[in-house]
């Protein structure tokens, strides 16, 4: 039961336009707060709008939506809160056997649920690599502490084999 009353606030009913003629549209706008779209994806705020289409091959949805969303720094694991911007062009096939493998589709009811395009549009929105700034330090691979935070205690013998073969032999000239 928890799961519909969570997609209830991004289900719409298109009856009307599935019954309409060719061309037949309606704007929708979204302006919430707060809205978890899914176990895994949770936007704040989520405002935009769009415009649903009836065409001969079911409902088109067309706009732009605007939200953060919450990310992992790829260097030091920290939260960050990313502005995105999620783009909405896809159509939602009727009848939904007209469909091609993995479309999405519309039913006879005309209830359209809008999260799990949401959901994929959002976690397309993060890039590949985030950053918490522009000059992560991430942590250290060592003792794994957050080197943004101040530097840890870890001592690192991080000298190639070769160089130090190398320091052993100016060392030595040195002392010569
Ligand atoms: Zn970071
Ligand atoms: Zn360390």
């Amino acid at each position: 039961m928890k799961e519909k009353q969570r997609l209830s606030r991004l289900r719409f009913n298109f009856g009307h336009l599935l019954e309409g003629g060719l061309g037949a549209r309606r704007d929708v706008e979204l302006d919430y707060p707060d809205i978890e779209i899914s176990e895994d994806v949770n936007l704040s705020p989520l405002k935009g709008k769009f415009r649903a289409t009836r065409t001969s091959r079911g409902i088109y949805l067309n706009g732009k939506l605007e939200s953060t969303i919450e990310a992992e720094c790829t260097r030091c694991l920290d939260t960050v809160t990313l502005p995105i911007e999620i783009q909405i062009d896809d159509l939602y096939y009727h009848p939904a056997h007209t469909a091609p493998p993995g479309e999405f589709v519309i039913n006879e009811d005309g209830i359209l649920d809008l999260a799990p395009l949401i959901r994929e549009l959002s976690l397309l929105a993060i890039p590949m690599q985030v950053y918490c700034r522009d000059a992560c330090k991430g942590i250290c691979v060592q003792c794994g502490k957050n080197l943004n935070e101040g530097e840890c205690d870890c001592v690192f013998d991080d000298i190639d084999p070769r160089l130090a073969a190398l320091r052993v032999l100016l060392e030595d000239q040195d002392e010569s």
